[in-house]
């Protein structure tokens, strides 16, 4: 059960007094991230996101190491915020590793490996995981009520909540079919129109059971540890890319952000939608008397990477124009190749144009059978341009 609701004090009150209710665990886990990032605030600067995970990471083992047992758990937790500041005296050696080695001991995810020391966090700090402690026998038996959420959430896409079906005959079949659903799956449509005599689509069946393979494949996932991973990595980057959009465009979307009391501090992130990012063009160069050198490059970020790093960008760009992006010009140039199916390598593109086979992996042949490519298609400046690309451009890209 979350922590919502006040049906546990009517239970009591009502029924029996001997019930006890157990916690969800992710939102207890919420919770206790809510708790962190309102220090965050606080701390700014200081107390970082990095240190934030580190943080719910090891409240996270402690819970789950310690199941069932409070008072393991509660000393367990008295101790992080010591450990993440340097001081390991209360730690267990079960898992913490720096009595094994203390000369070379580094925390493995705290930036840098270095303890945490600013003295007013660690004050704040432990006040909050004194709580935590406190409330271990809480922690320690924590339940998921995410197998509840999951059923309600399928009896709800039944019986919309929005429409009235309570008085309705249909209800106890909503309610069976969302019960069968999670119970075994979507295989019961086609048996019910079986049922009624009726052919199952081709397509519902096909589709039913995409549906369940699908299911099937996200249980195994669900405990899988390279999937856990990936789904860390996963949220990890959108949460990155979201705190790059906050910092450009401020926050969009939270909790009551237009509220009267809130909006007059966001009045000017609100009121005005921020000019669009400008449009990566492709920035065509303009072509006069140029000399086209052909080069061998599969890609001009590498170029561009290795100009940069030798810091010989500006002599090149007064010295180069811009490139030429030959797969885009052919791709023009030659439309019924792609009605026909025909690759546009440029090998296949040289054998049938020029008539020449040419060895690929040799960087001279290929650039100058390219050579040979280009003059055998005659392409118009005016072409050649419209695929162009300038120096800076490929900069704006890899940056
Ligand atoms: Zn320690």
């Amino acid at each position: 059960m979350d922590d919502n609701t006040t049906t546990l004090a009517r239970l009591k009150q009502n029924i029996n007094s001997d019930i006890f209710k157990r916690s969800d665990r992710n939102h207890q886990r919420k919770n206790i991230v809510s708790d962190l990032y309102r220090l965050h605030e606080k701390h700014k600067g200081k107390l970082s996101t990095s240190t934030i995970s580190y943080l719910t990471k090891d409240l996270d083992y402690a819970i789950a190491q310690n199941k069932s047992r409070a008072e393991q758990l509660s000393q367990n937790i008295y101790s992080i915020i010591p450990h993440s500041f340097g001081d390991h005296s209360k730690c267990d050696l079960s898992w913490c590793n720096y009595h094994k080695d203390p000369e070379n001991y580094k925390h493995e995810s705290l930036p840098y490996g270095n303890n945490l020391n600013v003295e007013e966090m660690f004050a704040d700090l432990s006040k909050l995981f004194d709580t935590y402690a406190k409330n271990s026998d809480k922690l320690a038996n924590c339940g998921s009520s995410q197998g509840n959420e999951s059923l309600n959430q399928i009896i709800a896409l039944k019986a919309p909540k929005a429409k009235y079906f309570g008085s309705s005959e249909s209800l106890p079949f909503r309610v069976c079919v969302g019960v069968f659903q999670k119970n075994e799956g979507r295989s019961y449509i086609p048996q019910v129109y079986e049922a009624h005599k009726l052919s199952p689509g081709k397509f519902t069946v096909m589709h039913t059971s995409k549906i369940d393979k699908k299911r099937k494949h996200d249980k195994v996932n669900a405990s899988n540890r390279e999937a856990k991973r990936k789904r860390l990595v996963k949220k990890g980057k959108f949460n990155l890319n979201l705190k790059a959009k906050e910092i450009r465009e401020g926050v969009t979307y939270a909790t009551s952000i237009s509220a009267p009391a809130k909006s007059s501090e966001n009045v000017e992130d609100i009121s005005h939608i921020p000019d669009p990012e400008p449009e990566v063009t492709e920035d065509p160069v303009s072509l006069k008397d140029e000399t086209f050198v052909y080069f061998d490059l599969e890609t001009t970020g590498i170029l561009t990477k290795a100009l940069q790093n030798y810091n010989i960008m500006k002599n090149f760009e007064l010295k180069c124009g811009g490139f030429i992006y030959t797969l885009s010009l052919t791709k023009e140039l030659l439309p019924d190749r792609k009605t026909n199916k025909q690759s546009y390598n440029q090998e296949s593109l040289v054998k049938d144009i020029v008539g020449i086979n040419y060895d690929a992996h040799n960087a001279i042949g290929d650039v100058q059978s390219l050579q040979q490519l280009i003059n055998t298609l005659k392409v118009s400046p005016r072409i050649l341009e419209k695929h162009s690309f300038s120096v800076q451009y490929t900069v704006y890209m890899i940056s």
